[in-house]
């Protein structure tokens, strides 16, 4: 595998790969590491290829783990730390892990656990033992990532080295900056595909990842102390990042005098930050680029101007990939004329092999394509092609992003039933200049319960919180006597929405 084959390159070097909080793990560090790390998997495991999952949020020693796993034959599933450990005692269920590596004080309901210092002393134990083989072919499953299902339960993408390969050779010529070394800002939780970009992409060119965590992220002077320091050349993030960090001033070509691109993707660009970030950053290439985790991160790029910002209605999210196929598609399947809106599809070696232990899924999201026999996927977004051009015009389904991540308006719906006393629930989004920003719910209560709307909106909402990541829980809980229904006698979620 390429990374693999990467860094066995960079082996025989102090660069740094990992930069957090201080720490800096080389390359060197890094690549022997995953191989101790592999060889006491292959002694413990044999040739057993079940997945590894690695409960963590960004510790520098989370690469080591799953870059060990691979050469051992495995496959890593990466689980943050803002999934509570009931959802993460689901994916368990689902993905039955040969080994969790917790990096958490949390109990895990798993068969077999190594915490921190457990792991610690066996990459000493195991520091050279490893025999120098990759167990890892192209079909191999490198990683599931658990998103959100309609079901109330997360569904596991799994991607393969080949996958990996196609999104590497797709994407090349948009992140091209001439860079062989240089930084990486590396600050997407694990757990969301776009971090690939830091661990593949990056790592397989020899940068550093600049590692900033959630904490980080949340607390703007640390933040912006962090990226002064940072010397980043390389920024991927959603917009919502770059629309927190504009607010301030500070964030201008001044705090960051080394970085040659900024790549947006995974939610709406608009164009007022991309014309923001063209004046606070005249250096600097600007792209705006999409992907589903189903086809592997990314599939389409453009790369922003004043001149495109001139000519457009909104940012387009880009011309497809030279390595693989888009199509816009009416609900039979048909490919659609230029200009007409329908569902976009992807097909290529990107596309997934599918979700983990789901046929039934699979069956509705995945194709193959009888004229080419190319793999394909349904995105489920409405999108134009103008050009070779994609335009992104909204979801299909109940899909949002909130601050870049995907959430299932039916998986949170799910859960509130699980809430005593909640006999029916429907959750809408809120949105501001077109960008959802938040959730609200509207609960249909089994019984009076006497407490004020603020009481029992705190009581549903620590609830949720035992059962999904705080990312997907509502900011507000409205109780109903009963729902608008629409001619169809289903929930009327126009009329909630208004009323959100
Ligand atoms: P995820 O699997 O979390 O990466 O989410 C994929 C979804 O995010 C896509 O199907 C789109 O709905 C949305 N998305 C990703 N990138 C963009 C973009 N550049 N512009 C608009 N929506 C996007």
């Amino acid at each position: 595998m390429f990374l693999l084959d990467q860094l066995k390159r960079y082996a025989a070097t102090d660069r740094i790969a990992l930069l957090y909080q201080g720490q800096a793990v080389t390359y060197r560090t890094l690549h022997r590491q995953a191989e101790a790390f592999a060889a006491y998997l292959l002694d413990v495991f044999g040739n057993c290829d079940a997945p590894v999952l690695i409960y963590g949020h960004k510790e520098v020693c989370i690469p080591v783990y799953m870059f060990g796993a691979l050469k051992a034959g495995h496959s890593y599933i990466p689980v943050d730390t803002t999934f509570p450990t009931e959802r993460v005692a689901q994916i368990l269920e689902q993905a039955s892990p040969c080994l969790t590596v917790n990096l958490t004080d949390a109990a895990l309901p798993a068969a077999k656990t190594l915490d921190a210092s457990a792991l610690a002393e066996l990459l000493t134990k195991y520091d050279g033992a490893f025999d120098g083989v990759d167990r890892i072919d192209d079909q191999h499953v490198v990683y599931t990532l658990f998103t959100s299902g309609t079901t109330g339960k997360p569904k596991g993408v799994q991607i393969t080295a080949k996958n990996i390969a196609a999104f590497d050779e797709g994407v090349a010529p948009w992140f091209d900056c001439n860079l062989t070394d240089g930084v990486f800002l590396n600050e997407i939780s694990y757990s969301f595909d776009v971090s690939v970009c830091a661990l593949y992409y990056a790592l397989s060119r020899g940068m550093t990842l600049y590692t900033v965590d959630k904490q980080t992220l949340n607390d703007p002077r640390a933040l912006f102390a962090a990226l002064r320091e940072s010397e980043i050349d390389f920024w991927v993030s959603t917009p919502s990042l770059a629309e927190f960090c504009i607010r301030s001033e500070q964030f201008a070509e001044a705090l960051l005098p080394n970085v040659k691109k900024f790549v947006f993707c995974g939610e709406v660009l608009t164009k007022k930050l991309a014309q923001e970030m063209l004046t606070r950053f005249p250096h600097a290439e600007i792209v705006n680029a999409y992907g589903p985790t189903e086809t592997t991160v990314l599939v389409t790029a453009i790369k922003v101007d004043e001149a495109l910002c001139a000519n457009v209605p909104s940012i387009p999210i880009g011309y497809p990939f030279a390595n693989l196929q888009a199509r816009i598609a009416a609900p039979d399947g048909a490919s659609l004329p230029e200009g007409e809106a329908g569902e976009l599809l992807i097909l290529g070696d990107c596309v997934s092999p599918g979700y983990l232990h789901r046929p039934d899924l699979n069956e509705k999201a995945f194709f193959t394509d009888r004229q080419t026999g190319l793999r394909g996927y349904h995105t489920g977004d409405l999108c134009r092609m103008e050009n070779g051009l994609i335009y992104y015009l909204g979801r299909m389904d109940g899909q949002v992003k909130l601050n870049g991540f995907r959430v299932e308006l039916e998986d949170v719906e799910s859960n509130l039933l699980r809430v005593e006393n909640v006999a029916r629930a429907a959750v809408v989004p809120v949105f501001e200049d077109g960008k959802a920003v938040s959730l609200t719910a509207f609960v249909r209560l089994e019984a009076a319960d006497g407490l004020s709307s603020l009481a029992r909106a705190k009581k549903i909402k620590t609830a949720l919180a035992s059962t999904l990541p705080s990312y997907m829980i509502p900011r507000k809980i409205v109780a109903v006597e009963d729902f608008p229904l629409n001619t169809n006698g289903k929930i009327d979620k126009k009329a909630l929405s208004a009323l959100a």
